[in-house]
């Protein structure tokens, strides 16, 4: 049986190309970029090569580029470190919003316990963050708005721009968590005012636990790991250059591909997005145009999400319900409630998140098995079977 793998927003298939430097760089490039002579110089020569790669597809300056092992260390860190210079100066509010990834979200619950205040915002019906709602959100002791790019769960885009534009304003320090963007989305860390940013290599068919933290020279970081002087003494620890290469690779062939793949996407999501909500009551979650190109996700009234990602996989298809860092327990997403879907309601969802070798055949295979297997767990499903009668309301 084919398998179609549709969640990418999970991680990604690691690129041929990515492979094939990893390897070459376990092979010949091995030695200790602290190293003095050569097998340490050419190790050194790659990693700085890397930096500046990742600089140009941000538009940043490779100074302002550090390497972590992955998404989640650099929210931690550009988080922390916003969070301790604002301390300095006696503010210690921070803005972020409702349905941020738990890298954020904890990382801030460690602040309030160390005496920080946290307003989250709202992110109302379609999944998106009004600007004006940060602006009236600052106050005089705010040090930090953290606003990821595009969620993970529902592909929105955020209004990172402008956002940008009013912390640049109010002197307030702006981070996004860019992990579900870079490589597939353009992002220019001037044009769009950000101080700090963090993304992941496997999320852009990169190998797993390395990732990149871009902080703006002014901003003075704090360590997260004490040790030698890697990184500009702001990340200690022998870097891991087969992933940092490997990660390079992987973004520039993102960056090469990203109109051609975006375009391809946008028209497969909303092939998958119009056949998906011919099944009754049925909702997308999160704005329909606003959304990463190959986002899709869906509630369906009346089933389980577990449920149905099991069926979907004994057809060949691998999709996901909720994050997977939250499959496991039984909570719903804090998504999907953020975005107002009722317990019952974000219980029963769906996200395909597709790749970009993805066929039209495919989506409509897709489309097909969905309808087929929410059909058949309705089928039996009591409350499903309360909804039809009557006996209690249908939401969608
Ligand atoms: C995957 C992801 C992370 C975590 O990145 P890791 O490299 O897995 O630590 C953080 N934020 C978002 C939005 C993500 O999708």
């Amino acid at each position: 049986m084919k398998v179609i793998y549709a969640d990418n927003a999970a991680t990604t298939k690691m690129s041929d190309a990515a492979i094939q430097t990893m390897l070459s760089m376990m092979q010949e490039s091995w030695g200790n970029p602290s190293s003095l002579y050569g097998h340490g110089q050419a190790a050194k020569e790659v990693l700085e090569k890397v930096r500046e790669g990742i600089a140009f597809a941000i538009h940043a300056d490779p100074r302002e580029i550090l390497f972590t092992s992955g998404g989640s260390e650099a929210d931690n860190q550009a988080i922390l470190s916003a969070a301790y210079l604002g301390r300095r100066n006696g503010k210690m509010h921070i803005i972020s919003s409702a349905f941020e990834h738990h890298a954020v979200l904890h990382t801030l619950e460690k602040l309030e316990k160390e005496g920080f205040e946290v307003t989250l915002l709202d992110v109302h019906e379609n999944g998106i963050v009004i600007p004006s709602e940060v602006e009236e959100a600052i106050r005089e002791d705010t040090c930090l708005v953290t606003i990821m790019t595009a969620n993970n769960e529902i592909g929105t885009i955020q209004p990172i721009r402008e956002i940008g534009k009013i912390c640049r304003e109010k002197k307030v320090l702006f981070h996004t968590d860019a992990v579900q963007a870079v490589g597939h989305i353009p992002i220019d860390v001037e044009e769009d005012n950000i101080d700090l940013l963090s993304a992941s290599a496997h999320k852009f068919h990169g190998p797993k636990g390395v990732g990149f933290l871009y902080a703006r020279r002014s901003v003075r970081l704090t360590n997260l790991i004490e040790g030698g002087a890697q990184e500009r003494g702001k990340r200690a620890g022998t870097e891991n250059v087969p992933g940092i290469a490997s990660m390079g690779t992987a973004l520039q062939e993102a960056m090469a591909k990203m109109g051609e793949n975006s375009a391809h996407l946008t028209v497969m999501r909303d092939r998958l997005i119009k056949g998906l909500k011919e099944i009754p009551h049925s909702a997308l979650n999160g704005d329909a145009e606003k959304r990463l190109p190959g986002n899709v996700n869906f509630c369906f009234e009346g089933i389980e999400g577990e449920s149905l990602l099991l069926l979907l996989d004994d057809k060949g298809i691998q999709a996901s319900s909720g994050s997977a860092c939250t499959s496991g327990s039984l909570d719903p997403s804090h998504v999907l409630l953020a975005i107002g879907r009722v317990h019952d309601v974000a219980h029963g969802s769906l996200r395909l998140t597709i790749g970009e070798d993805i066929t039209e055949e495919e989506i409509d295979y897709m489309i097909a098995s969905v309808k087929e297997v929410v059909e058949y767990l309705r089928s039996f499903s009591p409350v499903w079977r309360d909804l039809v009668s009557g006996k209690t309301p249908f939401i969608l």
